[in-house]
């Protein structure tokens, strides 16, 4: 049986996707362990294939017992071999030519991708060809541990489910207090908005990195945006949007070149204190 067991968060957005009798095309379920993932995958297969307008899935039909039992002939799930590090190139081909076969069973299809994290950009590009123009009777549920993993254009084809932080990480209040804090710093002609934002990681290395880290993804949104593409920590979407609007794409590239050097100096450098220095004079 399938763990329904999702935040009231994560269950409404679902059913938003389905509001109306409609039925997405594409969703990216990204975040959380690979268990949650697949289960939702598998949530979401279902609702698709149930068709139930306004109660799927209903839970009755005999799409959602075959779905349930794992014996649905149009939810196909494809993943890397077991003896490979990714995604098989013909495996994808496989499912880009075979999504134009009709379903068996019920109106739409669904192949769930899983895990594509591990999947090359290579391959991503093969499916992007499908996503692009999906029959009409065709549905993709991808899978990822980040969405950052999945490239720019496929992730413009699919709406977003986010489980939580990647591999489980959950970032504390403190680190997102003080990337808000950072992030309005950058924007500050005064040197000492940036010593006070970067004060609460003096002597603490966990903080400092796991702030580096939230950083380097807003600064990526951030970039994102300037480019056209959409922000991804939904914590920091009015702030993103902000610097994005108000830095130039050089400098937002600037500085996240630096904070990405900083990161990686942060492992091997004893002298970690001096990093909140460092952030605070390159910003
Ligand atoms: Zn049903």
């Amino acid at each position: 049986m399938m763990n329904n067991n999702f935040s009231k968060e994560i269950t409404n957005k679902l059913n938003s996707f389905f509001a109306d009798g409609r039925s997405p095309h594409a969703v990216l379920i990204y975040g959380g362990s690979e268990d949650e993932r697949y289960s939702l995958a598998r949530l979401t297969a279902k609702m698709i294939v149930c068709g139930e307008q306004d109660r799927t899935p209903c839970d009755t039909c005999e799409n959602c017992r075959k779905a349930d039992e794992s014996i649905h002939p149009d939810i196909i799930t494809v993943t890397k071999p077991e003896d490979k590090k990714s995604f098989v190139k013909a495996d994808v081909k496989k499912v880009v030519s075979e999504a134009h076969l009709t379903p068996n069973d019920a109106l739409k299809k669904v192949y769930i991708l899983s895990e594509v994290h591990l999947m090359s950009e290579e391959c991503q590009n093969l499916l992007l060809k499908i996503l692009e123009e999906p029959p009409t009777y065709t549905a993709f549920v991808l899978t990822s541990q980040n969405a950052n993993a999945v490239i720019g254009t496929v992730l413009s084809r699919v709406v977003r489910l986010n489980l939580g932080n990647a591999s489980g990480v959950e970032y504390s209040q403190k680190a997102l207090d003080v990337v808000s804090e950072l992030a309005t710093a950058v924007l500050s002609p005064y040197e000492y908005d940036k010593i006070k934002a970067t004060a609460p990681l003096d002597g603490n290395k966990k903080l400092t990195a796991e702030v580096l880290e939230l950083f380097i993804s807003f600064l990526r949104d951030a970039i994102a945006l300037r480019s056209g593409g959409k922000a991804l920590l939904e914590d920091f979407e009015a702030q993103s949007k902000e610097v994005s609007e108000k830095l130039s794409l050089g400098k937002l590239l600037e500085m996240y070149d630096t904070v990405c050097a900083i990161r990686r100096s942060l492992d091997n450098n004893p002298n970690y204190t001096l990093l909140s220095a460092i952030l605070c004079v390159r910003l």
